[in-house]
């Protein structure tokens, strides 16, 4: 499986454009432009220590004895729960035979946001600050996002941004954008596959390379993660405390990745936006504010999200990266990148300087991997108030469908591995 990554990756990298820099790469706004395969030697220089890309994980490397310490350190603890399918696909009769008790808190059978078993956090699905969104993307980096994080960039727009360990090795570049434009970066596993379907070791690997991956690429250890499809029970929230990742869901769905697959059209990702702004002016977050899950996918994503965003920022008090809402100062294990409390984020915000104290200082030439010298200033630490307890708030509207997802995916990781 090593050796389909080195393939797979070897070949989008060495195609065509020698080690551009992220500014040069910054600076491209054709689609086509931007995903011509480059070269990026941290990431080719590295391809031995990552599993194969744009597939399930099979388990920990060979050798890994980083990872494999790691696992070995609590696995003895994780919740005795049985996968709920192999290899990162459900078993058919997975949901129908779950007891309708729902013991594991399997968020896929209904929603469930408090976990059964003992000393697990809670997930989050809103953010505690009324009359604000915590606004997060899903499945980038994506290889032609330049015009839409130029867009949050004009409108000094921080966001939470859910990447793909795969897409990561190919679009490196686009991943360290988002570092030094100071969003905030969280995982969303290595192969984009149900999280509940792995083994226990799979499951850690998913998000093991993936943390991997974002440190290699952006210097940074992310601290969240967000499950493809919203799969999450009480074992794989066991498997990613230990990894000290916070679980990032959603209460409301844009159902923006359905349109690529023909399975909803504009109108009704519109209706969408346009109920969350509606809800907003009935007063449903008023006392707890909102998640609403968009993506990174695609141009039309992309669009949409920039289509709706004065639509938001009219609604909504506050837009702010999830991590602010919960004043969340230190996002990544690395302490050199501190992410404005909510307060001096809508402070900055009221005074015209949007996204608080992270200053990118991109300096032209290539960044090194794993110096985390992307960013950064501090922007002090003392958050003002601690964040709420999440699964309160406005109901749930919508939740995804296996599906649907399964053939974003599929088109996704598809468009990765030719391009
Ligand atoms: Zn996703």
């Amino acid at each position: 499986m090593r050796t389909t990554l080195l393939l797979s990756v070897a070949a989008h990298l060495l195609v065509s454009r020698a080690d551009p820099t992220v500014d040069q790469e910054n600076a491209l706004l054709d689609p086509t432009a931007e995903c011509a395969p480059y070269n990026y030697a941290p990431v080719t220089n590295a391809l031995s220590a990552f599993p194969a890309a744009g597939t399930p994980v099979t388990g920990i490397l060979a050798g890994d004895t980083a990872a494999q310490s790691k696992f070995d350190s609590f696995k003895a603890n994780i919740p005795n729960i049985a996968p709920r399918g192999v290899n990162g696909v459900f078993a058919t009769n997975a949901t129908s035979s779950y007891p309708a008790t729902d013991p594991d808190c399997w968020w896929t059978f209904g929603q469930c946001l408090t976990p059964k078993v003992a000393g697990l956090k809670p997930d989050i699905a809103d953010v505690p600050e009324p009359r604000t969104l915590g606004y997060g993307f899903d499945d980038g980096p994506n290889c032609s996002h330049n015009a839409f994080y130029d867009y949050l960039t004009s409108k000094k727009q921080k966001a939470t941004m859910f990447f793909i360990g795969t897409n990561v090795m190919f679009e490196p570049l686009q991943a360290l954008r988002a570092a030094q434009d100071g969003h905030e970066i969280c995982v969303h596993t290595w192969s984009h596959h149900p999280m509940t379907a792995f083994t226990n070791e799979q499951a850690f690997a998913e998000l093991w390379y993936t943390m991997q991956s974002i440190k290699l690429v952006t210097g940074y250890t992310p601290t969240c993660w967000r499950p493809p499809q919203g799969d999450v029970d009480d074992r794989i929230r066991y498997i990613a405390q230990q990894l000290n990742l916070d679980n990032i869901l959603w209460k409301y769905d844009a159902f923006d990745w359905k349109v690529a697959s023909g399975q909803a059209t504009p109108a009704e990702v519109q209706t969408n936006y346009d109920n969350l702004v509606a809800d907003v002016g009935k007063g449903t977050f008023d006392t707890v504010g909102a998640i609403m899950l968009t993506h990174e996918l695609d141009n039309y994503t992309m669009q949409t999200a920039i289509d709706n965003y004065p639509k938001l920022a009219a609604a909504f008090d506050h837009i702010v990266p999830v991590g602010v809402g919960y004043n969340k100062t230190q996002p990544y294990v690395e302490k050199n990148f501190t992410l404005p409390s909510f307060a001096q984020y809508i402070g900055s915000a009221a005074a015209g300087g949007g996204g608080g104290g992270n200053s990118a200082s991109s300096s032209g030439g290539s960044t090194k991997a794993g110096s985390g010298s992307g960013s950064n200033t501090a922007a002090g630490s003392s958050p003002s108030s601690s964040g709420g307890a999440a699964g309160t708030g406005a109901a749930i509207s919508v939740r995804l469908s296996f599906a649907g997802v399964l053939v974003s995916c599929a088109a996704l990781l598809g468009a990765a591995l030719v391009l």
